[in-house]
């Protein structure tokens, strides 16, 4: 039996909520395996890296 649902955490950056999905997955009779997708928090935080970047002077390259 595979249960989802979905948590909620909060970008450091911009204090923007992220939304993590969440499955468990019963993998003996009183155990869950926790899989988090935080590809999304990934994506949004690559957002706020990239930008950095490009903010940064040349000479501290
Ligand atoms: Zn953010």
């Amino acid at each position: 039996m595979a249960n989802l649902a979905t948590g909620l955490t909060q970008c450091p950056e911009c204090h923007e909520p992220l939304l993590v999905p969440v499955r468990a997955r019963q993998v003996g009779p009183a155990e869950y395996a926790l899989h988090f997708d935080l590809s999304q928090v990934r994506e949004h935080v690559d957002t706020h890296v990239a930008g950095l970047a490009t903010e940064l002077p040349p000479a501290a390259q």
